[in-house]
């Protein structure tokens, strides 16, 4: 099957600024273009320091705000105009987010297979509870768990490695062919960040999901990206096949992003190649300056 799974075409959000710094519009997000396609599922990541405009285009595409300019079509609908239960429904399902908070994603009074299974019910009629437990047990073991290990617990029980594994679990049930993963892996320890992204790959492949991998840190982009565009103030400066970007940067502000995760005496080779590729959690932690207190 061909044709476009995803459409961003010009899109823009405009923010208002008023009171102290006088009166204006900024651009959040500044017209802003990219093209997936259904059946070559990819990992296409949106790399750019914090404040550049990732989480806004993500939630405009997710359908959680509107663009102030510019058209997104998700299968060929603009996805601003899903309405009604149904389509709304179906929207939801082929579509479906990763936040950046596993703990913030889950209730902590809840217990957890009871989001997986109302997630089954929802999005698979899944009736009976042995169908809707059938239903989470299969999305559990495709992120290395079980049903059996979930069942009962509450969120403060599982850590935030394992937390964010059930939320990309509970993603999965509905099928999707698209997740959109805002800085999944920036709240995760780094010793288990490397599992997390190596899943994205594996859910690439072997589930033929496409994944908008939204991110601060160039090494897990480098490492995972098929495609990838470096915003800087709500624009895109760059972008194309992940390595042909990340190996020789055209634009000053990605030289100057790239070179921020260079230690000093590190190689081009050192900071992105072999060494990064290995499941080296302490070489990913090293990585981009913008640790510094700069989570969004
Ligand atoms: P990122 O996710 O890359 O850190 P954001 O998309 O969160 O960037 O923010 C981009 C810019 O838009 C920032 O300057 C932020 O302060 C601003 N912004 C985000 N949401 C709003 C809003 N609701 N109202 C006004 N400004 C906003
Ligand atoms: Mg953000």
């Amino acid at each position: 099957m061909s044709g476009e799974l995803l459409a961003v075409e010009g899109v823009t959000k405009t923010y208002s600024m008023g009171g102290l710094f006088g009166h204006g519009a900024f651009h959040a997000v500044d017209n802003v273009s990219f093209t997936l396609d259904v059946g070559r599922p990819e990992i296409f990541t949106i790399v750019g320091e914090s404040g550049s405009g990732k989480t806004t285009l993500s939630r405009m595409i997710l359908n959680l705000e509107p663009p102030s300019a510019g058209t997104i079509r998700f299968r060929g609908e603009d996805v601003t105009r899903a309405r009604g239960a149904r389509m709304r429904m179906a929207f939801m399902g082929a579509m479906q987010p990763i936040f950046q908070n596993p703990f913030e994603a889950f209730n902590p009074l809840k217990q957890l297979d009871r989001y997986l299974l109302m997630t089954a019910r929802r999005f698979r009629d899944a009736r009976r509870r042995a169908d809707a437990e059938a239903f989470a047990d299969e999305a559990l073991r495709k992120v290395g768990l079980s049903y059996a290990e979930i069942k009962g617990r509450f969120p403060h029980e599982l850590s935030g490695g394992q937390l964010q594994r059930v939320a990309i679990a509970r993603a999965l049930i509905p099928g999707p062919s698209l997740l959109v993963a805002d800085e999944p892996v920036s709240m995760v320890d780094a010793s288990l960040r490397m599992a997390i992204v190596n899943l994205f790959k594996t859910l690439r492949d072997d589930l033929k999901v496409s994944i908008i991998y939204i991110t601060h840190d160039l090494a897990t982009a480098y490492y995972i990206s098929d495609r990838i565009i470096i915003m800087q103030r709500g624009k895109v400066v760059e972008g194309g096949p992940a390595r042909a970007v990340l190996d020789s940067p055209q634009h000053p502000y990605s030289i100057l992003l790239k070179s921020s995760v260079l230690s000093p005496d590190a190689t081009i080779e050192g900071a992105f190649g072999q060494s990064r590729t290995s499941a080296d959690p302490a070489g990913i932690e090293a990585g981009p300056i913008y640790r510094s207190g700069q989570q969004t």
